[in-house]
């Protein structure tokens, strides 16, 4: 089904993806689940796909696609063949990455992006803590100076790609008494004295993606490693989220496509009553809401990566997006267990995995709550009276 019109080069990017994930990422991807470890292989090959540069100029490595349309369009695709792998696609890229590529000097770009543009090493974004989430900026750790160099003290919770990556980027307030304008971004290396990383587990989706605690004892980051003016971290946390946000809902849109995907087919086979259930009006019913739940919240995505990519006003787009295609994709992933009926709820049908990973995406970079708080705000400034 034609969704959007893709140009030329999009269309060429979407079929490549899309062939890639049917032929590595879906069949590993019930195995990747079930052993809950993070998959070099399907890191390797999106790497190898140049997935990890796209939007990043080719002088620091990067593929030289350019455009949050593109990025979204490979997103979709990736997260439609192994939710998981996307996620840590896009902490690495449209989190850790991109903190560095936007708010980097030139010296800092040229050392760090090049590694991580080509997928050789993995970047982690470092904001939550085990006291906040939502409300980021009552974060508790803390960049003190001495003698010229930064000492980080404090923890951060569910950090993805943090135990696989070699630089993560830290958010940490140099100053409580100045609040949110205390903040500041810390790029770390793996190796840094006094860093703990502790992988989190029991988690109930995305298990092929690692989520871990990280852990500061007084670990020294060089002068050279502070990302920007200091105290300007939370606004830069922020403008990264806002973008973010269109990637999170073009994976919600994978994770939806897949879901429909996998109820088409199976409905198709499964008889009752003397016929396959695909005959019933009641799942015929089903599956039109679903691909039509899928196809708005695709074009919410795009339309927000539009005005992004066209410099225009867009952070109210993009949470309306993310809210639109986080909850689309738990409720679509949902539908195609009801139509699986007592299968649905085994692993072998596939489906209930599909369920636990559209679960977390109404939660995380901004809940669904978050996101209404942001279209608010801007509808009531809009209408102001
Ligand atoms: C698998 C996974 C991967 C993650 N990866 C990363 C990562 O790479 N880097 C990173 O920094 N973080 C990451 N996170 C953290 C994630 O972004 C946070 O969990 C999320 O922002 C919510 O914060 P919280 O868990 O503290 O919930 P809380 O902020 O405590 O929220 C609890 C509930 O209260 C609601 N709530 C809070 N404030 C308000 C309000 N003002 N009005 C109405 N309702 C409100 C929330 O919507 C939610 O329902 C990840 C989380 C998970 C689960």
């Amino acid at each position: 089904m034609p969704d959007l019109i893709l140009n030329e080069e999009e269309q060429m990017l979407k079929n490549t993806v899309r062939e890639f994930a049917d032929r590595e990422l879906i069949p590993r991807a019930r195995e990747v689940d079930e052993t809950a470890e993070f998959s070099w292989e399907n890191w390797r090959g999106m790497a190898n796909l140049g997935l990890m540069g796209i939007g990043i100029d080719p002088k620091y490595g990067g593929s030289g696609l350019d455009g949050y349309r593109k990025v979204a369009i490979a997103a979709e695709e990736i997260a439609r063949g192994d939710a998981a792998a996307s996620v840590s696609m896009l902490a690495h890229l449209s989190l850790g990455t991109t903190t560095i590529y936007r708010f980097g000097n030139e010296e800092q770009k040229q050392r760090l992006v090049p590694p991580l543009a080509t997928g050789d090493k993995v970047a982690a974004w470092a904001l939550t803590e085990p006291g906040s989430g939502s409300d980021a900026a009552a974060m508790r750790t803390t960049a003190t100076e001495r003698d010229g160099t930064f000492f980080l003290n404090g923890s951060k919770t569910f950090i993805t790609n943090a135990s696989v990556a070699e630089s993560i980027v830290v958010f940490a307030n140099q100053d409580r008494s100045l609040g949110y304008k205390g903040i500041g971004a810390f790029v770390v290396g793996r190796d840094s004295p006094g860093l703990k990383i502790n992988p989190l587990h029991g988690k109930m989706g995305m298990r092929g993606s690692t989520t871990d605690e990280v852990v500061f004892e007084d670990t020294p980051v060089r002068q050279d490693n502070i990302l920007g003016e200091l105290g300007r971290g939370f606004n830069q946390a922020m403008d990264i989220l806002d973008s973010s946000r269109i990637i999170i809902a073009a994976q919600c849109v994978g994770i939806g496509q897949s879901a429909l995907e996998v109820a088409i087919r199976y409905a198709q086979q499964r008889e009752t009553f003397g016929k396959p259930i695909a005959q019933h009006q009641a799942i015929q019913f089903m599956l039109a809401e679903m691909a039509s739940q899928v196809y708005a919240a695709r074009v919410a995505t795009m339309n927000a990566a539009t005005l992004k990519d066209q410099g225009q006003s867009f952070v109210t787009e993009a949470s309306m997006a993310k809210l639109l295609a986080s909850e689309m994709c738990v409720e679509v992933a949902n539908k195609a267990i009801q139509i699986h009926g007592g299968i649905g709820y085994f692993q072998e049908a596939g489906v209930e995995r599909i369920f636990r990973d559209a679960r977390v995406t109404t939660i995380y970079e901004g809940t669904s709550e978050i996101q209404k708080l942001v279209v608010a705000r801007q509808l009531l400034r809009q209408y102001a009276i």
